[in-house]
């Protein structure tokens, strides 16, 4: 369907003052789901808004099917996009409101009608059609949205946080559908958010900014298990990354990898005594937070234990833990960028 490129695109705003976005390339590959992930201000919605045409770079270029589009409008550019805030017509039948923008375009009656039946098929609010938006709950008012993008079957689908007036339960069914209905028509999709948790449920694969700049990119499991600097490794993952200075380095492993040293049966692993000050039950799992030392300066970690570790362990107790050697991750301390292995030799 389409392949959307961005080379070396940079977006500054009040008179260069502000780098919204300071050099991105990237590249969403025909039919993939890709996920524009990072913290507020770091230049998502300015990217795709510049995808769209909504915005014009300061320099660099947009290119669809390997065509230039960066100074067509937005219209021009084969793209739909639903935000945050999708606004349908108030007065307007769900159908009406769906149909719209092809009538704009001039499709006869008929054909746009089918059109709107298919769309409406496809994302269940068939039974929907007639109601008024207002009589609609949240998710189904941004099915309606996605039904009205599209209808005008665009090659890319750009969406801006639309999940995020729903409440959680409401999110998790609408990511399910959102995943299988892309799956579905196959449409190339830019997604942006700020949640990792849909990022890494959504994404074929994850771009994470910060300060209008690509940090990493690649598939969830990648971003995760092998985070490019500091930044990608405490911003993904719930708690984040553990980071324990020692000689020049961050010694980086997940909180789901440091484990009661018993569990860790293996040559290759790392040892370390920790004291425990807090205990927390959260759906299932047992958290620890206490403080590391011997592999490097003392500092506060977070440990999750799944529910099948049962080792008892109380607060004040100061126990022996260990990470697997295949478990670490090294970062340099100055640049927070991933360096080579370090020997621990514990
Ligand atoms: P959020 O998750 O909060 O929506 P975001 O990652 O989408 O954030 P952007 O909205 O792209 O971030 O904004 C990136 C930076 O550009 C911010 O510092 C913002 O203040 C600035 N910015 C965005 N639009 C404008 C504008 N029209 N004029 C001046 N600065 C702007």
């Amino acid at each position: 369907m389409a392949v959307v490129e961005v080379r070396d695109l940079r977006k500054h705003f009040d008179g260069g003052e502000v780098h919204a976005i300071d050099g991105v390339d990237l590249t969403a590959a025909d039919r993939e789901y890709l996920v524009l992930l990072g913290p507020s201000g770091c230049g998502k919605t300015t990217l795709l808004r510049t995808i769209a045409g909504l915005e014009e770079p300061t320099s660099g270029d947009v290119l669809i099917d390997n065509e230039v589009v960066t100074g067509l409008p937005p219209r021009a550019r084969k793209i739909a996009m639903v935000f945050q805030s999708y606004a349908l017509y108030p007065h307007k039948t769900v159908l009406a409101n769906i149909v719209f923008p092809l009538r704009a375009a001039g499709m006869p009656t008929e054909q746009r009608v089918r059109k709107a039946h298919w769309a409406a098929d496809l994302l269940g609010i068939t039974p929907l059609l007639n109601r008024k938006p207002r009589q609609l709950s949240g998710g189904e008012r941004q099915r309606v949205a996605l039904a009205r993008a599209l209808v005008r079957e665009p090659h890319v689908f750009l969406l801006d946080e639309p999940l995020s007036n729903l409440d959680a339960k409401l999110r998790t069914s609408a990511r399910d559908e959102l995943k299988s209905f892309q799956a579905e028509i196959g449409v190339t999709t830019i997604y942006v958010t700020h949640d990792q948790v849909e990022a890494m449920g959504l994404g074929d694969r994850i771009a994470v900014l910060a300060d209008g700049k690509v940090r990493q990119i690649g598939p969830p499991v990648e971003i995760y298990d092998d985070p490019a600097d500091t930044f990608v490794a405490t911003f993904i993952g719930s708690p984040p990354m553990n980071l324990v200075p020692r000689d020049g380095h961050l010694v980086g492993f997940r909180p789901e990898h440091l484990l009661p040293v018993e569990i860790v049966r293996d040559d290759d692993r790392v040892t370390m005594p920790l004291a425990v000050d807090r205990v927390e039950y959260l759906s299932g799992d047992r958290h620890l937070y206490g403080t590391v030392t011997r592999i490097g300066e003392d500092t506060r970690v977070v440990v999750r234990l799944p529910s099948t570790v049962e080792t008892p362990i109380v607060v004040g107790e100061t126990h022996e833990f260990a990470v697997h050697g295949s478990r670490l991750r090294f970062f340099d301390k100055e640049s927070g960028l991933r360096g080579e292995p370090v020997r621990l030799g514990t």
